[in-house]
């Protein structure tokens, strides 16, 4: 694309379904002109606000969360676009760290829980901001810090000055630990932690925690790798990759049906067999949730000649959905929020199952973090239902 400045968002569905309209960044025209907004993360209050809206005359074009700031700052008649865009936000609960591209300006700002990252560092003479540090890094930039929670850093497009100021006033600081968990890059640094590492700890910790006697500890791959070599390290048994990825199959967790689930893990994972056979065998992951990763990974290691499978989990159990713009399942599909690990266990075909627990994870992470899928103590109120379609 041609032009001087430029937002994005990869975005996929948590809020509103997964039309052409919801693509981000939402572009309209209001009477302080064109605005385009790029928001990771998900409002708590979207619905509540839309009726409000509505019921004022607003005419809403897509069925995204995002759109209520946009309407909510156009009612702010009287001010420019960094006032407005504060004065909105005053009004919404939830998660963001929102982009926003005008004529003028390019602002960034970060909810003031701080639940989704957002950074920002420099290339040559161009500002640049993103989730990830592993995104400035591969364009050659150097990353300078993070967006504070409640902070809006507003960049004059013409002369370039940055000018940073409170958008609104920051709370008890909740980073999604889910984040260091399992979806940041392993490359990144993700709220002053190097990603990697801290999932390193994370298995190390559950290895204290969550012993096993087997031959080998095997990842689930990608995102288990670090913790099982933490884990293996930790218990001094052999680390080895008995699970192949396929990267050209999709995600499966993203499949609407049981049945396209199960045939996509099958399609993305495969065993190595001279690792497994005959081994007893424990594979690392760092969740569970509906549980069709670790029954299809456990199924296909014995059926090629595994003598045990031991699962190790590197979080507490995912007892309940996100609402801040992790995508999870409704409560109802959650194994861990129905089942006890004695049940899960059984119905994946573990031969054990270990979780790590909050405690434990508390005590590598430290403080400040969003726990609440595996807590439930949520940070604000939530909508009584997780439902992508009908949260608006
Ligand atoms: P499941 O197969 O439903 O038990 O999901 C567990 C697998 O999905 C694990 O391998 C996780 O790494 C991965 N996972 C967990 N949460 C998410 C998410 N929100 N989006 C995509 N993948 C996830
Ligand atoms: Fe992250 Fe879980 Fe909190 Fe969502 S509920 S923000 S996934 S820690």
């Amino acid at each position: 694309m041609l032009g001087r400045h430029a937002i994005g968002h990869t975005r996929y569905s948590t809020a509103g379904g997964d039309t052409v309209a919801n693509l981000q960044p939402l572009c309209m025209k209001g009477h302080f002109g064109w605005i385009s907004l790029a928001h990771n993360g998900n409002l708590v209050d979207a619905k509540k606000w839309t009726e409000t809206l509505e019921n004022q005359g607003s005419i809403f074009q897509t069925t995204t969360d995002t759109e209520v700031i946009l309407h909510l700052m156009a009612k702010c008649k009287d001010r420019n676009i960094p006032e407005a865009l504060s004065a909105a936000l005053k009004e919404v609960e939830g998660a963001y760290s929102l982009l926003v591209l005008t004529k003028d300006y390019l602002i960034a700002v970060r909810d003031p829980y701080g639940l989704r990252p957002l950074i920002y560092g420099q290339c040559k003479d161009a500002h640049v901001f993103a989730s990830e540090t592993c995104a400035i890094d591969l364009i050659g930039g150097k990353v300078l810090g993070e967006v504070k929670p409640g902070e809006m850093v507003l960049v004059n497009l013409s002369t370039q000055e940055i000018i940073t100021s409170e958008a609104i006033a920051p709370r008890k600081l909740h980073r999604c630990v889910f984040e260091l968990i399992y979806f940041s890059r392993p490359d990144s640094e993700m709220f002053s932690w190097p990603v990697y590492e801290v999932r390193r700890l994370l298995g190390r910790e559950l290895a204290c925690e969550q012993p096993c006697e087997a031959d080998v500890v095997v990842p689930v791959p990608d995102s288990g790798m670090a913790a099982a070599i933490g884990y293996a390290e930790e218990l001094k048994i052999p680390f080895d990759i008995g699970i192949m990825r396929s990267h050209h199959s999709g995600r499966s967790f993203i499949q609407p049906k049981q049945d396209l689930r199960d045939l996509s893990v099958r399609l993305k994972l495969s065993p190595i067999k001279s690792i497994i056979k005959n081994k007893s065998v424990a594979i690392v992951d760092d969740s569970l949730v509906r549980g069709t990763t670790s029954k299809k990974i456990i199924s296909f290691l014995k059926e090629f000649g595994a003598k045990e499978v031991h699962v190790r989990i590197s979080a507490p159990p995912t007892i309940s959905p996100c609402y801040y713009g992790i995508d999870t399942p409704t409560k109802e599909e959650l194994l861990a929020s129905k089942l006890t690990i004695k049940e899960m266990q059984e119905f994946i075909g573990a031969d054990s199952l270990g979780y790590l627990s909050v405690e434990g994870m508390n005590s590598v992470v430290g403080k400040g973090f969003c726990d609440a899928c595996f807590t439930k103590d949520y940070p604000t109120l939530v909508p009584l239902r997780c439902d992508k379609v009908s949260s608006l």
